[in-house]
């Protein structure tokens, strides 16, 4: 084997080890996540590498609440963990996303916010 063709043949190994680690990678973070569409995200990514993973890491990160006691995916706007009962903080009821405790309206989505 020359040099020129072993270059090629590890171009396309790592490519294929990209390929499929990404697809599985979603997979499993979506699954870990509690995402409903796990298995369509893996497809999906199978088919439209890199796009599938930024439009994935955009739409699951960018709505990400945890527990900071024990780490599970919050719902919207819940101030309490329903796993451990941790107070969370006010969460906007709109966005979900975290406020200030002297904040009346949301700065993201400049939603006022009511406590529930
Ligand atoms: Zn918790
Ligand atoms: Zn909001």
């Amino acid at each position: 084997m020359s040099l020129g063709e072993l270059a090629i043949f590890i171009g396309i190994f790592t490519f294929l080890l990209l390929w499929s680690g990404q697809s599985l990678w979603i997979y499993l973070d979506a699954r870990n996540r509690s995402e409903k569409f796990a298995l369509s995200w893996a497809i999906l990514a199978l088919f439209s590498m890199p796009v599938s993973l930024i439009v994935y890491l955009m739409l699951t990160r960018g709505r990400e609440e945890r527990c900071t006691s024990c780490g599970l995916l919050l719902e919207k706007g819940v101030s309490i963990c329903t796993n451990c009962g941790t107070d969370v903080g006010k969460v906007c009821s709109s966005c979900g996303s975290t406020m200030k405790e002297s904040w009346n309206y949301c700065p993201k989505c400049k939603t006022k916010y009511v406590s529930n």
